[in-house]
């Protein structure tokens, strides 16, 4: 095994845009407005291909069924099985996205058969004033929710916040949330889409038609009590894993770095994945060293006898495992 790379599995959206090319350079093909690359994924038929090396073409799912926990790792093998748990996207809001809600994994097993959905988004670009929505602004009632949904006001009830680059945010399940106009993030969730629309800004698509809503399955997923704290505050440092997300689901780690690390032990027993999010590095391990540039994800799989990370000059990445 060696460090894999995959091949972004992009998606064309109402509310996409450019920019996901023009700073990440996710070359568009023939698709107009870009609003997401699924970077690492293992969901449904949209699964990644890998991109590099003798294992090229490979699907990250037939990597998983063939070697199993030597991929993934023990520990992650037990829990998931052959589901490969979690789901890497970039994400460019070049409109605001629908306001949304995302069930836990009991609500959503007992619906769908299905995984619910906690995420994080660490923010890699926001246009001047741009914001997002999360959570509600104070405690509210689902007679009040209800009552402003219908009324076309939900707004009102949203908390905004204006966003910068380096910001990240924790969103567990029922916490509603949106990504504003002009705001690209890095989103690390579990592998699930189980999204319900709340509000979608009475927005048409070039059919003249709405797009769906969720309006019920919402009202019995939502945490309808204000959150103040889903803003993650850390403290940059140089050269040192920084923890901005430890959850059930996954630990997010940035790590600002200008010398060469080594993994620790701990971390070559489970799969990792790095999404390079500044400059650019070297990710050896095994047989290859792969090269990283920003706006690429790379996925250690477990077992790898000392990899090592090698910024070219300075280099920011988001390493994630469970
Ligand atoms: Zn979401």
């Amino acid at each position: 095994m060696y460090p894999l790379k995959f091949t972004p599995i992009l998606k064309d959206k109402i509310w996409g845009g450019q920019k996901l090319e023009e700073l990440f350079n996710k070359v568009p093909g023939d698709l107009p407005n870009i609003g997401e690359s699924w970077e690492v994924s293992g969901y449904k038929s949209e699964v990644s291909v890998v991109s590099n090396g003798y294992l090229k073409g490979k699907t990250l799912q037939d990597l998983l069924e063939t070697y199993k926990e030597q991929f993934v790792g023990s520990r992650v093998f037990s829990r998931f099985g052959e589901s490969f748990p979690l789901l890497f996207k970039l994400i460019h809001a070049n409109d605001d996205l629908s306001i949304q809600v995302h069930p836990n994994d009991e609500f959503a097993m007992k619906n769908h058969g299905t995984y619910g959905k906690t995420e994080m988004w660490y923010v890699l670009y926001a246009e001047p004033n741009a914001e997002i929505i999360i959570g509600f602004n104070k405690n509210y009632s689902k007679k009040q929710y209800s009552e402003a949904l219908e009324q076309g006001d939900l707004e009102r009830l949203m908390r905004r916040i204006q966003v910068k680059p380096g910001d990240c945010f924790y969103i567990p399940a029922g916490l509603v949330h949106a990504i504003g106009k002009g705001v690209i993030v890095a989103e690390i969730q579990q592998s699930s889409d189980a999204t319900y629309r709340i509000f979608d800004y009475n927005r048409k698509d070039d059919q003249g038609k709405e797009r769906e809503l969720h309006t019920d399955l919402a009202l019995n997923a939502i945490n309808f009590k204000a959150t103040k704290n889903s803003k993650v505050n850390y403290i940059p440092k140089l050269n040192e894993p920084i923890e901005l997300v430890k959850c059930n689901y996954f630990t997010a780690n940035l790590i600002d770095f200008d010398k060469k690390l080594t993994l620790p032990y701990n971390l070559t027993e489970t799969f990792v994945v790095y999404m390079c999010i500044e400059g650019s590095l070297e990710i050896s391990g095994g047989t290859l060293t792969v090269p990283v540039q920003k706006g690429e994800s790379v996925m250690l799989p477990a077992g790898m006898k000392y990899p090592t990370l090698i910024p070219t000059g300075r280099a920011k990445v988001l390493e994630v495992y469970i």
